[in-house]
């Protein structure tokens, strides 16, 4: 089954296009070619042909696929280099056995599922108004609030842990995923609560971490005017560069970018 999928993903996706999108490869004949991002060189002996779907290095050695590419760029496992992939490719993956899945990627499927919670409480709950209000005032349009997936916290101590639960996750996994606080006594309340959300890219469009800044400037004394998720398995935020998942396409064509 895995194995069919992965074909799948193959067959849709072009690894001339994914590995441009790491390193710039210049066409040379019917292959491309570049410096080898594996090992130190001057001149370049990595080459990609889209004819076979493969890579190769000259001058390492090293060589595979678009899977084996992925992993070793990204420095992570196979279930994750899927996972990327079967987003790029538009491959809906069929349920697998939870012990094969990664840790990384349930806590990114947490952080998901949460991006989606906050999301749906800024427009349509009740007491996301003053979110909506905020934002209105800041000018910020429906478009905006959709594409940055931008949302709010209800004021609640277990709104989303129970929903994440309900949904079969481990309180233990949503604790690592930075969602819930443990208190002295060890129980698990939300982290985020009566805060505008805005959820953290990484450049591959998954759901990081989260950043909470406060409605209710009277409150700013109850953890401060922002509240952030913490060092995780998947979140490290001098990685992490935010909105490069929108812009990455845009400054590869323009070979520019300005930060602010
Ligand atoms: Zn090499």
């Amino acid at each position: 089954m895995l194995n069919s999928q992965t074909e799948e993903i193959k067959s849709k996706i072009d690894i001339v296009d994914v590995i441009s999108e790491y390193i710039q490869l210049k066409q040379a004949g019917a292959n491309f070619r570049a410096l080898c991002p594996f090992h130190n060189e001057k001149t370049p002996s990595f080459m990609v042909s889209r004819e076979k779907q493969i890579w190769h290095c000259f001058g390492c050695g090293d060589g595979g696929d678009v899977f084996s590419f992925v992993q070793k760029i990204e420095n992570i496992e196979f279930p994750e280099a899927l996972k990327i992939l079967a987003d790029k490719a538009g491959v809906k993956l069929k349920k697998v056995n939870p012990e094969l899945v990664s840790q990384k990627t349930k806590l990114f499927d947490i952080n998901k599922l949460a991006a989606e919670f906050f999301y749906q409480a800024l427009l349509k709950s009740q007491e996301g108004k003053i979110a909506r209000d905020y934002l209105a005032k800041r000018q910020l349009t429906n478009e905006i609030l959709s594409e940055f997936k931008l949302g709010y916290a209800p004021d609640s101590w277990d709104k989303l842990l129970n929903i994440l639960i309900k949904k079969g996750f481990k309180p233990n996994d949503i604790f690592l995923a930075g969602l819930v606080v443990k208190n002295e006594k060890g129980q698990l309340y939300d982290r985020f609560r009566q805060r505008l959300i805005f959820p953290i890219f990484d450049q591959h469009g998954n759901v990081v971490g989260f950043t909470g800044r406060i409605l209710d400037e009277r409150k700013e004394n109850q953890g401060g005017k922002y509240v952030n998720t913490p060092q995780t398995l998947i979140y490290n935020k001098s990685l992490v560069i935010y909105g490069l998942d929108k812009a990455k396409n845009q400054i590869k064509k323009e070979n520019l970018v300005v930060m602010v």
